[in-house]
């Protein structure tokens, strides 16, 4: 990329941008961080859980990638996000080498997932990349059935687990044909509550896989939210 288009990328994100200074980092488990961030300009922000956050990993370009706030503290002007780094991409190598100091170039919160607008009870869908998602449903309610998807399942109990998740969540092995996560989320909808909602994140063919087969469910959601987070092959998807 040439100068004038770095200078020209950061002018235009300079407008857009806020910095935000990382205070805390907890690595979980060798792919897993969690991490604290602080802003002035976080304080007066709106958040409603589900949410999204879109930070540039590397500054002299028009790359983002996009992350969900577990919680917020508007007081503190604080907010913090829950990093699977998968892969060489740049989002991932920025949150492998993070330290408490460092700046983080952010833009948002804006609206994604409404996770307030959910009925009381829930079936969640999600995989290393929805535990974000997870923890800010937690906010909203506690009447929740987990099941995820892993590509190594015993990084993300551990994660889970320190996350003080219950031990009640099923994680599986990540399958193509997904017949053990598709299995796990029927029986999920089986034994919850009569009125339920479903929601779904992560890797598009599991989200794909998901709202087709929800469909032949005896007891299917009243609601399906989801989202495609990532998708084999391509970058940044938002
Ligand atoms: C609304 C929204 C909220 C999100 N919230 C979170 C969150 O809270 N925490 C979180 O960890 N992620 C979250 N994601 C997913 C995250 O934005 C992507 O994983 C992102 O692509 C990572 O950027 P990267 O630069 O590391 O990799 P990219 O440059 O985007 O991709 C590099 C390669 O890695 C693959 N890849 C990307 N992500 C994954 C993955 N999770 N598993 C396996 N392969 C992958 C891509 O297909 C590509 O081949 C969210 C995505 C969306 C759309």
């Amino acid at each position: 990329m040439s100068v004038l288009t770095e200078t020209l990328a950061d002018l235009a994100s300079n407008a857009l941008l806020r910095n935000t200074r990382v205070t805390k980092v907890v690595r979980l488990t060798p792919e897993f961080v969690q991490i604290e961030l602080q802003a002035e300009a976080f304080r007066g922000a709106t958040w409603v859980p589900g949410a999204k956050l879109q930070m540039r990993p590397r500054r002299g370009t028009l790359l983002f990638r996009t992350y969900t706030p577990t919680r917020w503290d508007p007081d503190g002007g604080a907010t913090e996000l829950i990093v699977f780094t998968h892969g060489e991409g740049p989002a991932a190598d920025w949150f492998r080498q993070v330290t408490v100091d460092d700046v983080c170039e952010v833009f948002g919160p804006r609206k994604s997932i409404e996770l307030s607008r959910l009925s009381d009870h829930v079936v969640f869908v999600g995989d290393e990349s929805s535990v974000g998602l997870a923890c800010a449903l937690r906010t909203v309610t506690s009447q929740v059935s987990y099941v995820f998807e892993a590509t190594e399942p015993e990084g993300l109990r551990k994660a889970l687990s320190d996350l003080q998740f219950a031990d009640g969540c099923a994680v599986v092995a990540r399958t193509p044909e997904r017949s053990e996560l598709l299995e796990h989320a029927r029986q999920a909808a089986d034994t919850t509550a009569d009125v339920f909602d479903l929601v779904v994140t992560g890797d598009a063919g599991t989200v794909h896989s998901l709202r087709r087969d929800s469909r032949r469910w005896s007891r299917p959601p009243r609601r399906m939210t989801g989202k495609a987070y990532w998708a084999p092959g391509r970058t940044g998807l938002d």
